[in-house]
C-alpha cells in the first residue's frame, strides 16, 4: 500500500483541483482524462504532452491504479462476467452484455449489499464495503481494454452488486467521468442508476448528475414490499413514488423513469398484483421493465411461468403502460441480474463455462 493519490477515479473538477494544488494549469485535467480513459494509458512516462519534470513529480505523488481482474467467464450468448479484486481484497463482479447495436456494462458499486432483498444473491451475502470512485470507473476501463469481444462499452448500468445510492458520492463522481467528453463521452441516456428506493438520494440526484434512473419496485403494496424489499419499511411506496415525480419535475429534458419489477412465481405475479401496480403508477411517467426472477442457490423462489409473465405484461399494456420483459442474459455463468456474489468458487462452476482465463 502507498499514500499516493489514485488519479483514476477523479472527475474533471477534482483533477483541476489536483493540478492547481501543484501549480499546474486547468487544461492538464483534460489532457490527463484523454490519456487514461480514451487511450487506455496508465503510465505517466507515456504522457508526452506533460513535460519531464511534471511526469517525475506525478510519479512521486500520484498513481493510476485499476482494480485487478481475477478471472472471467464467457457465456455462449457472448455475455462475459469478470471477477474483480479490489484493493481491500474484496471481490466484486461486472458483466459485459453485447447486443447488435450496443455493448452494455453492468457494474458494481458496493461489495455486497446491506439491504437484504429476499430475491437477491448479493443481498443474501451482506455488506462488505463501498467501492471507491477509482474502483467503479476502473470497471469501465477494464471492460474497454480487456473484454473478449474487443468492443467499446456503449452503455453502463449500475445494476451489479450493491445499492448505488448508498455509495452516493463515488457513484456520482464515476458517472461524471463516464459522461465527460474527454473521457468516455457517454450520454445521459446511456448511463442508468438502478436503486431500490433511497428517497433522500433520489431527491438529491438532480443537483449532482443527469443520468437515467431505474427504480426496483417489485411489489405493488407496502405489505408485500416491506417483506421482499425491506428498505420499504424506511421509505414506503407513497414517499418513493412521490420522490420519483419530484425527480422528474426537476429536469426539463427527462421524459420518464424505468420501473423494474421482478416476476416471482406466486409471490408478486398475479393479475391482481398487476392491477394494483397499474393503480400506484397511474400518474407517474414511466416505462415498466419486467424481469423474470433469476434463481440462485439457497433461494426458494421460482421464476414465473411464461404464460403468467405475458399475462402480466399484456394487462399493463392494456392499461396504457409501456411494458417490456427483460431478456435473461448470462444466466449460465451466474451473470444475470441478482446472481452476482463475487464468490470465486461460484464464478468458476466449471462445466457451465466455455472459457475461463487469467487476465491480469
Ligand atoms: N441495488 C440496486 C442495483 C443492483 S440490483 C437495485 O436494487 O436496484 C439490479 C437489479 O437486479 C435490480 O432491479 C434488482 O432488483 C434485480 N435483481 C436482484 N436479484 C434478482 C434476481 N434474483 N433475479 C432477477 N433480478 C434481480
Ligand atoms: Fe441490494 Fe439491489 Fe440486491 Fe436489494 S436488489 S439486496 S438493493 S443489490
Amino acid at each position: 500500500m502507498n499514500n499516493k493519490i489514485n488519479l483514476l477515479g477523479l472527475s474533471h473538477e477534482s483533477l483541476v483541483d489536483f493540478f492547481h494544488n501543484i501549480d499546474q494549469p486547468s487544461f492538464r485535467a483534460n489532457q490527463f482524462l484523454k490519456w487514461v480513459h480514451q487511450r487506455g494509458c496508465l503510465n505517466f512516462d507515456e504522457m508526452t504532452d506533460f513535460n519531464i519534470p511534471l511526469r517525475e513529480q506525478l510519479k512521486e505523488i500520484a498513481s493510476i491504479e485499476t482494480p485487478k481482474i481475477l478471472e472471467s467467464s464467457l457465456s455462449k450468448d457472448g455475455t462475459e462476467k469478470f471477477a474483480i479484486k479490489l484493493n481491500s481484497g474484496s471481490i466484486v463482479e461486472m458483466v459485459v452484455i453485447p447486443e447488435e447495436n450496443r455493448n452494455t456494462l453492468c457494474i458494481s458499486s458496493q461489495a455486497g449489499c446491506a439491504l437484504q432483498c429476499t430475491f437477491c444473491a448479493t443481498g443474501a451475502q451482506g455488506f462488505d464495503s463501498n467501492l471507491t470512485s477509482s474502483e467503479i470507473i476502473g470497471q469501465l476501463w477494464l471492460a474497454n481494454n480487456f473484454s473478449t469481444n474487443k468492443r467499446k462499452i456503449t452503455n453502463v448500468v449500475f445494476m451489479g452488486m450493491g445499492e448505488p445510492l448508498l455509495n452516493y458520492e463515488n457513484v456520482v463522481e464515476s458517472a461524471q467521468i463516464m459522461k465527460d467528453q474527454n473521457a468516455y463521452g457517454l450520454s445521459r441516456k446511456r448511463i442508468t442508476i438502478s436503486t431500490s428506493g433511497i428517497v433522500p438520494q433520489i431527491l438529491n440526484l438532480p443537483n449532482d448528475i443527469d443520468v437515467s434512473l431505474a427504480i426496483s419496485l417489485h411489489a405493488p403494496n407496502d405489505d408485500l414490499r416491506n417483506e421482499i424489499v425491506p428498505i420499504n419499511n424506511k421509505y414506503p411506496l407513497k414517499e418513493l413514488i412521490s420522490s420519483c415525480k419530484t425527480y422528474l419535475k426537476s429536469f426539463t429534458n427527462k421524459k420518464n423513469i424505468t420501473i423494474e419489477y421482478i416476476l416471482i412465481k406466486e409471490v408478486n405475479d398475479s393479475l391482481e398484483h398487476a392491477k394494483e401496480l397499474s393503480k400506484i403508477l397511474n400518474h407517474l411517467n414511466c416505462k415498466i421493465n419486467l424481469i423474470p426472477f433469476n434463481p440462485f442457490d439457497g433461494c426458494d423462489y421460482e421464476r414465473s411461468s411464461d404464460q403468467d409473465i405475458n399475462a402480466f405484461k399484456s394487462f399493463l399494456m392494456k392499461k396504457g403502460f409501456i411494458a417490456t420483459v427483460r431478456r435473461t442474459r448470462g444466466d449460465l455463468i451466474d451473470g444475470a441480474c441478482g446472481q452476482l456474489v463475487g464468490n470465486l468458487n461460484k464464478a468458476t462452476k466449471g462445466k457451465k463455462l466455455i472459457k475461463h482465463k487469467q487476465i491480469i
